[in-house]
């Protein structure tokens, strides 16, 4: 491809994702397509000769958008929304045109610094504590990683990293094998599965504590567990507290958590993927209450900010202990410029894989074109209209309304939970909208979340007109 053959796809490219989004409605949001309906489509082989881009822009609607799950759609309420604007799009072109690997400030300052300011930035947006700052007197500091369970992972690394030379301190007899083989962490039986996964990934089990009744885990119950784990010998190393559950949208008790957790010197991390992102409004930040005990903190600004995958803002206090986990170095990686001041950072050190792309592009678009104010009527609306829902669904007599928190609504049909399953079966086969459910208790519940940043008060309307419909053939099945 030539640039000019370039400039005229690229155009035509565009001005498509400009009609898909405008015509997106008359998508239905779930493909019908059948397992394996591509590999029927697409050759088993590669194409000797290089196609026109014409022919494989043809080939895109006819091959992959048939099998494409719209994720934008405004029916689309399963799990958490995923995030999309039009410069968060452009960001990302640039930075796919540009092509940069920041990975160390000399591989392309631009990248790192933009990094570090609009990090800053949206700390500030969020009202974290100022430690988190990379602009602040220590060592804390923003990076922006691929996901939130990227960011659970690295952070549970750094806290055995962490832990492990304590323990090696106080106990200089001790191999690092026998004090690894000790570590523990923690968090609730309500938090996302990723935080299973970095468990096993960073091979430290992880207890997945019974949260209380209200979803969340409370400092009772993780004090508990703490002590029997001491009186076996084991060494608590990690909590990972979850601000808004993928569930129901619970919060842990960071304000009990904290203090256990920094008065037994293990780390805090705070998975507030989705929910965080609404605490760009001054009046959810109560939600965050005792943030300052956190060793970390994370939020995707690829789920409820606008930004499109992959963009997960994770802040710490002290990224010396990142640095000193993760430090691998190679004389070809050197530079001059290179420092342990995190103010110039090697972000190379603060994430698993080497080579990073220039995400912050995409997120400085976001900030600058939406402004604070533009972010904070995002969520306004989003959680309104969350409420609308919620409202319909209260004053039918044949459902429950679970919990209502931010953009989610949790709801069932009284009764057995056969009921809400027949519910639930008869939705996905219609197709109209797109629902998980999730369990509540023992209580089959179906979540529904405004997703799509395109719904307006007539998609809720339409959707709740869909669950009635289906509602009613399981009233005439339940007669
Ligand atoms: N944490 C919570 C609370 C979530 O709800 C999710 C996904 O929905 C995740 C973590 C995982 O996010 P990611 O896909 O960015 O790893």
């Amino acid at each position: 491809m030539d640039s000019e053959s370039f400039r005229a796809c690229g155009k035509t490219v565009i001005d498509y994702l400009a009609d898909y989004m405008d015509n997106i409605r008359d998508r239905p949001v779930l493909s019908t397509v059948k397992p394996g309906y591509l590999y029927e489509m697409v050759p088993s082989e590669a194409p000797v000769k290089g196609e026109h881009w014409k022919t494989v822009i043809a080939d895109f609607e006819k091959v992959v958008m048939p099998g494409v799950t719209h994720w934008n759609s405004p029916q689309f309420h399963a799990f958490f929304p995923t995030g999309n604007s039009y410069p968060a799009i452009i960001g990302d072109i640039l930075s796919n045109g540009i092509g940069c690997v920041g990975f160390s400030w000399i591989t392309s300052p631009a990248c790192t610094e933009l990094e570090v300011q609009v990090m800053n930035w949206l700390g500030k947006i969020l009202d974290l504590p100022r430690e988190f700052l990379n602009e602040s007197e220590g060592p804390g500091g923003g990076v922006i990683q691929g996901s939130a369970s990227e960011a659970t992972f690295v952070c549970l690394l750094t806290a055995k990293d962490r832990t492990t030379k304590r323990i090696k301190a106080l106990n200089p007899t001790m191999t690092d094998g026998e004090i690894k083989a000790k570590l523990v962490a923690y968090t609730s039986d309500q938090s996302n599965s990723s935080v299973e996964k970095a468990g096993l990934l960073g091979s430290m089990p992880m207890r997945m504590l019974k949260a209380d009744i209200s979803g969340r885990m409370t400092g009772a119950i993780l004090a508990e567990a703490i002590a029997e784990d001491v009186a076996k010998g084991l060494i608590p190393c990690y909590v990972v507290a979850t601000l808004g559950t993928t569930g129901t949208c619970a919060f842990d008790c960071l304000e009990e958590l904290g203090p256990i957790c920094n008065k037994n010197d293990i780390w805090l991390h705070v998975d507030a993927a989705y929910a965080g992102a609404a605490f760009v409004l001054p009046e959810y930040r109560y939600l965050m209450a005792g943030v300052q005990y956190a060793d970390s903190f994370d939020v995707n600004l690829h789920k409820w900010l606008l930004v499109n995958f992959d963009c997960s803002a994770l802040w710490v206090k002290n990224a010396t202990h990142l640095v000193d986990a993760f430090n691998v170095d190679r004389v070809y990686l050197k530079h001059s410029y290179q420092s342990q001041d995190p103010q110039v950072p090697d972000y190379r050190h603060w994430q698993i894989s080497l080579g990073r792309r220039f995400r912050s592009l995409k997120m400085w678009f976001v900030l600058k074109m939406y402004g604070v104010e533009g972010l904070q009527a995002h969520i306004k609306k989003q959680i309104h209209l969350a409420d609308m829902f919620g409202k319909l669904v209260n004053q039918d007599p044949r459902f429950e309304v679970v919990t209502v928190t931010m953009g989610l609504v949790c709801f069932r049909l009284k009764g057995d939970n056969v009921w809400t399953k027949n519910l639930y079966e008869r939705l996905m086969a219609s197709g109209q909208i797109y629902l998980v459910t999730a369990n509540v208790r023992s209580r089959l519940v179906i979540r529904f979340v405004v997703c799509s940043r395109l719904t307006e008060e007539v998609d809720v309307q339409f959707a709740w007109n869909e669950i009635c419909t289906q509602a009613d053939l399981v009233d005439s099945e339940r007669d």
